[in-house]
C-alpha cells in the first residue's frame, strides 16, 4: 500500500517516482488491473476546491499525484509534509519505457493534429516494443466517439493530455469503457514530447523552479499562475478554521458558517 497525505480534502501519494511506478507495476499493470491517476498542480488544486463536482472527480482518482512543488510546500506550511513531487510528464515518460520493456497497448489523446503526429512518430523510432492501441488528436468534439474508439482498442495505458479538468473529467466519465487500462491526464506532456515546447532546463527542475521556466518562456500563463498564491491562501485558511475548531469547539460553533 501506498501512503497518502491529505491536502485541502485530496489525500496524495506520499512517496517518490521509483515507489509509485514499482507500486503501479507489480499491483496493477502486471495483473491487468486499470487504474485511474489524476496529476495535480495547485491551480488544479485551487479548481478542485471551487468546484464541487470537479472536486469529486480528482478524488475519484486511484492515485492524486502531487505534479507541483506548490503542492509539497504548501503540505509543509500544514504539517502535512509531503515528501517529494511526482511530475505528471516523469510518470508519462516511465509508463512508455515499461510498455516498450513489457509490450503493452498504449492510446493517446490530446493535443493539436501534428503534435500527436510528432508523438507517434518519436514512439514508433525510439520505442519500438509498444503497440500503437490507437490515438486522437484533443480537439474532436464528439468525446464519446473517441471513448468508444479507446473501448474498442483495448489499450493497457491511455494518456489523456487535454488540459484539466477536461482531462480528468473524460477519464471519470469513460473509465469504465475500459476497466483494464491505466489511465491518465498528463496535461501538455504531449507538446513537451514531441518538441514543439521545451521542458525546463534541468537545473530549474533541481530547484524546483520549473513553474518559474513555464512562466518564462510562456508569459501568457501568468493569469492561470496566480491561481498559485490562492491556493495556498485557501489551504491556510481552512487550516487556521480548523485548528480554531479543535481549540475552541464552542465558540466556533458560529464561525463553522465561514465560507471555505
Ligand atoms: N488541449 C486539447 N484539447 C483541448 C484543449 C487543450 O487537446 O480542447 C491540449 C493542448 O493542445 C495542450 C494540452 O491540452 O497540448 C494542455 O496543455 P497545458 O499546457 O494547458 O496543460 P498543463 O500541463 O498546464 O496542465
Amino acid at each position: 500500500m501506498l501512503q497518502t497525505e491529505t491536502v485541502h480534502h485530496l489525500a496524495y501519494v506520499n512517496g517518490d517516482l521509483p515507489g509509485f511506478l514499482n507500486h503501479l507495476e507489480e499491483s496493477f499493470i502486471d495483473r491487468n488491473e486499470g487504474a485511474f491517476i489524476a496529476t495535480v498542480n495547485p491551480e488544479i488544486g485551487y479548481a478542485a476546491a471551487k468546484d464541487k463536482d470537479y472536486y469529486q472527480t480528482v478524488s475519484s482518482a486511484d492515485f492524486i499525484l502531487p505534479d507541483g512543488i506548490g503542492i509539497v510546500l504548501t503540505s509543509r506550511l500544514i504539517n502535512s509534509r509531503l515528501k517529494s513531487r511526482i511530475a505528471g510528464y516523469d510518470v508519462f515518460i516511465n509508463l512508455l519505457s515499461l510498455a516498450d520493456r513489457k509490450k503493452k497497448r498504449v492510446f493517446l489523446y490530446g493535443a493539436k493534429q501534428e503534435v500527436i503526429q510528432a508523438v507517434t512518430d518519436r514512439l514508433s523510432t525510439e520505442y519500438p516494443g509498444i503497440e500503437l492501441a490507437g490515438y486522437s488528436h484533443g480537439y474532436v468534439k464528439d468525446k464519446g466517439k473517441v471513448a468508444k474508439q479507446i473501448a474498442a482498442a483495448k489499450p493497457d495505458m491511455v494518456f489523456v493530455a487535454l488540459g484539466y479538468p477536461h482531462q480528468e473529467k473524460f477519464i471519470y466519465e469513460h473509465k469504465h469503457l475500459f476497466p483494464q487500462a491505466i489511465a491518465i491526464g498528463i496535461g501538455g506532456s504531449f507538446d513537451v514530447f514531441s518538441g514543439k515546447v521545451k521542458r525546463a532546463p534541468k537545473m530549474f527542475i533541481k530547484l524546483n523552479l520549473e513553474w518559474m521556466y513555464r512562466l518564462l518562456t510562456n508569459p501568457t500563463r501568468w493569469k492561470r499562475m496566480l491561481n498559485i498564491p490562492k491556493y495556498v491562501l485557501s489551504v491556510l485558511k481552512e487550516e487556521r478554521v480548523q485548528k480554531q475548531r479543535h481549540y475552541y469547539p464552542e465558540q466556533i460553533k458560529e464561525q463553522s458558517k465561514i465560507d471555505l
